[in-house]
């Protein structure tokens, strides 16, 4: 069993990126990210921290937007409008989850496609489908490096991703298609399940239930990716019961160091591309 080192991976591509930021630099070009918040959600807090610490690393400035929870939809509208036309404002991040009573749809088409570096705006996820993204979404675009850097080929073999967000099992398969995986896509009404995931050769978990996938839901030698954050006794864990399932498989990736800081790295790197652009 190898352990994919996620950390170790994302400093790489942070390193790459430096190279291109300095470039810009050269030209008098400065990549800038604006990062909204609305309230003051714990976890949401530790996610700006890092990727503002990110930012720092491979030279892209930050400029933050904490907005108090009753900041109103029409405003949170504005705030955007202003950082859209922004000239000096070359990526926009709305951070997730936004308070009830604001429409997170509404934001994320409020985006500028073209700032849009999380890939949440329908027309990117729309481009991202007929194979001509503007973006990577950062999540499945950080596994995608995540196999690639460690020697997994992906054409051909049979992916099984469980999990249908927007935002991680949807285009994961897209991702995974696009390199030529043949693809099953699984969901809370799957049938038979543990079978399914059993005839995978690579295994995306992004089902947010901690420790769901076991060992039985493994076939032996698969790669595993385990895409899920959860706290449980003061411990991080995923959606994957590490402990028996990583010695039945060839790669798995662990929580933490192993998804998260690719994601970060990857929505660093679309920094850069929507800067470049
Ligand atoms: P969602 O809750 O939006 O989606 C979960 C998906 O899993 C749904 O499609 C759901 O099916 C499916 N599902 C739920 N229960 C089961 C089950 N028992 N069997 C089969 N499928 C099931 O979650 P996200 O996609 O946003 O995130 C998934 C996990 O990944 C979470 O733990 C989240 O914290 C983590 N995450 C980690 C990131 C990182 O950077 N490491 C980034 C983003 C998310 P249905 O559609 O039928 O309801």
């Amino acid at each position: 069993m190898t352990l994919i080192d996620g950390k170790k991976i994302a400093s790489e591509i942070k390193e790459e990126l430096t190279y291109r930021v300095y470039a810009l630099n050269s030209r008098g070009i400065f990549p800038e990210l604006s990062v909204v918040i609305v309230g003051s959600d714990p976890a949401s807090l530790i996610y700006i921290r890092d990727k503002k610490r990110a930012c720092e690393e491979t030279g892209i400035r930050s400029v933050l937007y904490e907005l108090p929870e009753e900041t109103s939809e029409d405003a949170l509208l504005e705030l955007i409008e202003t950082l859209n036309t922004d000239r000096a404002v070359t990526g926009i991040l709305v951070q997730f989850p936004l308070p009830k009573h604001i429409n997170g749809m509404k934001i994320q088409r409020a985006v500028l496609p073209a700032k849009d570096v999380d890939c949440f705006h329908p027309m990117n996820t729309g481009l991202l489908s007929i194979g001509e993204p503007l973006f990577l979404p950062c999540t499945p675009a950080g596994i995608i490096q995540l196999l690639k850097r460690s020697g997994v080929e992906i054409e051909g073999k049979h992916c099984v991703v469980v999990g249908r967000s927007n935002i991680v099992g949807k285009p994961m398969a897209q991702l995974l298609l696009a390199e030529n995986g043949t693809v099953t896509i699984c969901h809370s009404r799957t049938r038979e399940l543990s079978r399914l995931c059993a005839e995978a050769d690579i295994l995306v978990a992004a089902l947010g239930k901690p420790r769901f996938i076991t060992a039985d839901f493994v076939k032996d030698g698969a790669v595993v990716i385990d895409v899920g954050i959860h706290r449980a006794d003061g411990k991080l864990c995923g959606d994957v019961d590490f402990e028996n399932v990583a010695r039945k498989t060839s790669f798995i990736s662990p929580v933490p160091g192993g998804v998260g800081p690719m994601t970060i790295a990857m929505l660093m790197q679309n920094c850069v591309l929507a800067c470049e652009n």
